[in-house]
């Protein structure tokens, strides 16, 4: 058994305290603000494999994903339900049909036991009915297929509190200033020495490393993104792509509202985390493209924004990121990147470095 401080109380820190204290560790979490109020509560609020992993071969992230997806609608299915999405197809999309046909194959195949529901091919009349707001002009087909949602904040104070529950010291407000490779962790003038330390400290845990003066070869690339939620209620949730580019975004019902996201802007650490004038306009311009409703910013009701912290090595800072990374210097074990759905598997792994 060990006295092992955490650092960091997003969800990949509280799962993280969590997984440790179920291995029989005496936990200390500490979080320089409230509980879930950085990048955790600022998702898309997708429980989710990843559609568009499979487009990279990603297979068998997007089946770990799949399966934690179900666990934390089982866990918790007054936070988290099944929600339905549509994948609209029109003239312009850059995707084949036949690609979506055989990336929801895989992607239900890939689910097993754990599909919430098996994808289904739609005439344009179907989807129509389902989405009544959108646009008909140009629309082939499309496909209707399951995801989850939750509510991300009141899901992750759940994790929180059977963190809690089973054993784990939650402190708020409690900003860690630095730690030393030898278990110190500094905090508001004082310290305490740990057997182990985790930083988990999701966009931050670079600066950490740096202000504690640890080296570390894993580089984050912070990619802010944006969200607004409208003030009207839609019927179905849609994926469709940007006009004019290969990426998409999401249009979604959310607690009796529209959550539409999400935009890609690179940043850096002390910039503010919040939607601009050109996300907004940019958001407000994809659902104008395909939704026949008259939208604009007096039907903004919240917006909010996160920021992505993208993997990459010190050495191959141009390539593509990777989901997550650990690092280890002696007793320090920093937690790099990672997925909301999949912040489970992140913390099983990252406890197991603790034996
Ligand atoms: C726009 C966007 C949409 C996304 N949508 C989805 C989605 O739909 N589904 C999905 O699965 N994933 C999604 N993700 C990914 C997911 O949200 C993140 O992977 C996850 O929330 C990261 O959690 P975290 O705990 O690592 O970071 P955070 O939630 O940012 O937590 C880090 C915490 O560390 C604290 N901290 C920092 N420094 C210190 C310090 N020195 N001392 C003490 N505390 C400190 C911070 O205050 C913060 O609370 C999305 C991400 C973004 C940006």
């Amino acid at each position: 058994m060990k006295r092992v401080a955490v650092i960091g109380g997003g969800i990949n820190g509280v799962m993280t305290a969590w997984e440790l204290s179920k291995k029989g560790h005496t936990v200390q979490l500490f979080e320089k603000g409230t509980l879930m109020s950085a990048t955790s509560s600022a998702s898309t609020k997708l429980l989710h494999g990843g559609l568009r992993y499979l487009e990279h071969g990603q297979f068998s992230l997007v089946r770990e994903a799949l399966a934690e997806r179900a666990w934390w609608i089982e866990q918790a299915p007054h936070l988290a339900r099944p929600l339905p999405i549509l994948l609209p197809i029109y003239r312009k999309s850059s995707r084949s049909p036949l690609k979506m046909k055989i990336g929801l194959t895989i992607y239900d195949g890939l689910a097993g036991k754990a599909c919430l529901g098996r994808h289904q091919k739609l005439m344009p009349s179907e989807l129509l009915a389902l989405l009544p707001e959108l646009k008909p002009e140009g629309l082939v087909g499309g496909y209707r297929f399951f995801d989850g949602q939750m509510d991300d904040r009141a899901l992750g104070l759940w994790a929180a509190e059977q963190a809690s529950k089973a054993g784990v010291t939650i402190r708020e407000n409690a900003a860690v200033d630095r730690v030393t490779s030898s278990g110190q962790v500094i905090a508001g003038g004082d310290w305490e020495r740990y057997d182990l330390v985790y930083n988990v400290t999701g966009p931050w845990a670079e600066q950490l490393l740096i202000q504690s003066g640890i080296e570390s070869s894993v580089r984050l690339r912070l990619v802010k993104g944006s969200h607004l939620v409208f003030d009207f209620p839609i019927a179905h949730g849609a994926i469709l792509e940007v006009p004019g580019q290969r990426r998409v975004a999401f249009i979604l019902p959310y607690q009796g509202h529209t959550l539409v996201g999400t935009t890609e802007v690179a940043q850096r650490l002390n910039e503010p985390v919040e939607c601009s004038a050109e996300e907004t306009s940019y958001l407000i311009g994809f659902c104008r493209s395909y939704l026949h409703r008259n939208i604009g910013e007096a039907n903004i009701k919240t917006h909010f924004a996160g920021l992505r912290p993208l993997v990459q090595s010190a050495r191959d800072a141009g390539s593509n990121s990777r989901e997550s990374a650990f690092e280890q210097t002696d007793r320090v074990i920093t937690v790099f990147g990672g997925k909301w759905t999949a912040s489970r598997v992140l913390a099983s792994r990252a406890a197991a470095m603790s034996m």
